[in-house]
């Protein structure tokens, strides 16, 4: 295997040092080979919201096994995960599923062109959305760690209908030619390069241009959907986009991804529409098993465990937790999840020099002291001292991102031992800064 892995950030490129192969997951923990422990503030990149090997999701995937692991035919399992994901978005009128992350903003970008009838489309500096030729333009995640954003062996050509803009720069979004644009494909929570709000504004402005051009609006919420609220960015900061994509906690650790939207636009695919689009193994039945169990399990049954847990009365659930919270089930989780981000976060932030930044159950502490707000910015790093942090915690049985530039991820299976645990280690790991 090339670099000895599968993606290239598991290598441990921006940190050094040979990665640790895990052996098994439960909850919050990670069990390398050699039989260490960890806490894992990387929970697979995102999916793993519930924590890992969550009995009601492998019970699920068991059961969908032993019914059969592939069909390509269409399953009633395809169905459910549709309903939830459609009853979370209010604007996904229609959806399809796919394998990856990549695949669903590789197929976003080709419906919204063909139904543009353009080529061009607009994405902003760091933002990552898989690795599609077309949108490994200035890319974040592990393009950005290896500081070379535009991959070799994508055609000028591709590039050249990519017009990349810095984030947050009001100005430069005035200056597209929006009639032109097919779509503006952003994060609406940049995520990629470790983490960058967006100022207040942006999205609005975003909308409005794309709205009154004809051009479409793409939120890739393959980070942000489910895991800051039900219904992703989109509900929590009420922008709706015309397309979005979904992966990650929607395949609760299988691969699984999606893209989805407004019905006239989605009704351009095959066999509807003259938009190819397919995949064998899509709609897969034993992922679409772990993708409904995690989503049931995040806002139906099981609420009463957690829901317990939330509103124990610590001074800190006390703070965030209200029991009209009982009665709404999709809104219980996520408080949970960001009282345990915050214990952590504002903890850190004491114990760690730089800059800090949250956004529900993701956050990231940028080593630097410049105000963090685009790539530019966000390169300041020292990537250095990052990388002798990371070290630090991982011998003291914390695994944080392997890079600078990728966040963390909470999930509801950490605990405030676990938080108690860490900022321990941070402790003691700052001294051999
Ligand atoms: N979009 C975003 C915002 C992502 O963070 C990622 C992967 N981290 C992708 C797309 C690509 O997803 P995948 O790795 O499943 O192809």
């Amino acid at each position: 295997m090339p670099g000895g892995v599968n993606s290239p950030v598991r290598a441990f490129g921006g940190v050094g040092g040979a990665p640790f192969f895990t052996q098994r997951a439960k909850g919050s923990r990670l069990w390398d080979v050699d039989g260490n422990e960890y806490i894992d503030y990387v929970c697979s990149w995102g999916p793993m919201i519930l924590g890992h090997a969550h009995p009601k999701v492998v019970r699920a995937v068991q059961e969908a096994a032993r019914d059969g692991t592939s069909f390509g035919t269409p399953n009633p399992r395809e169905i459910r995960l549709a309903q939830l994901v459609c009853e979370s978005f209010p604007s996904i009128q229609k959806v399809r599923f796919v394998n990856s992350g990549t695949e669903a903003t590789m197929s976003a970008i080709r419906v919204a062109r063909g139904f543009t009838k353009r080529d061009k489309i607009v994405k902003f500096e760091g933002c990552y959305h898989g690795h599609a030729d077309s949108l490994l333009v200035k890319a974040g995640s592990g393009a950005m760690t290896f500081d070379a954003p535009d991959s070799t062996g994508v055609p000028a050509d591709f590039a050249r209908n990519t017009l990349t803009l810095p984030l947050n720069d009001f100005v430069a979004l005035d200056r597209v030619p929006w009639k032109e644009i097919a779509c503006a494909i952003i994060e609406p929570i940049p995520a990629n390069m470790g983490l960058i709000p967006l100022k207040s504004g942006f999205l609005e402005k975003l909308r409005e241009f794309t709205r009154k051009n004809g051009a479409l609006l793409v939120f890739d919420e393959v980070i942000s959907g489910f895991r800051v609220a039900r219904g992703g960015a989109q509900e929590l900061y009420g922008i709706q986009s015309d397309l979005t994509t979904l992966g990650k906690i929607i395949g609760g650790g299988l691969p699984v991804g999606a893209f989805g939207g407004r019905a006239d636009i989605m009704d351009l695919l095959a066999p509807s529409g003259p938009v190819y689009q397919a995949g064998t193994l899509s709609g897969n039945p034993l992922a679409m098993a772990a993708g409904i169990a995690t989503l049931e399990e995040l806002f139906g049954v099981g609420m009463e465990r957690r829901r317990a847990a939330a509103l124990r009365p610590t001074p800190l659930t006390r703070a965030v937790c209200s029991p009209n919270d009982a009665a709404r089930p999709s809104v219980a989780p996520y408080r949970r999840l960001e009282q345990l981000t915050a214990s952590l976060c504002d903890e850190l932030k004491k114990i760690l020099p730089g800059r800090h930044a949250r956004v529900g159950s993701l956050f990231c502490t940028f080593f630097t002291d410049r105000e963090v707000i685009d790539y530019a910015t966000a390169k300041t790093s020292d990537t250095k001292r990052y990388a002798k942090f990371f070290h630090a915690m991982l011998e003291r049985g914390v695994y944080f991102a392997p890079s600078q530039f990728e966040v963390g991820f909470m999930s509801l299976a950490h605990t405030e031992a676990d938080i108690e645990q860490t900022l321990k280690a941070a402790k003691e790991a700052v001294k051999t800064q």
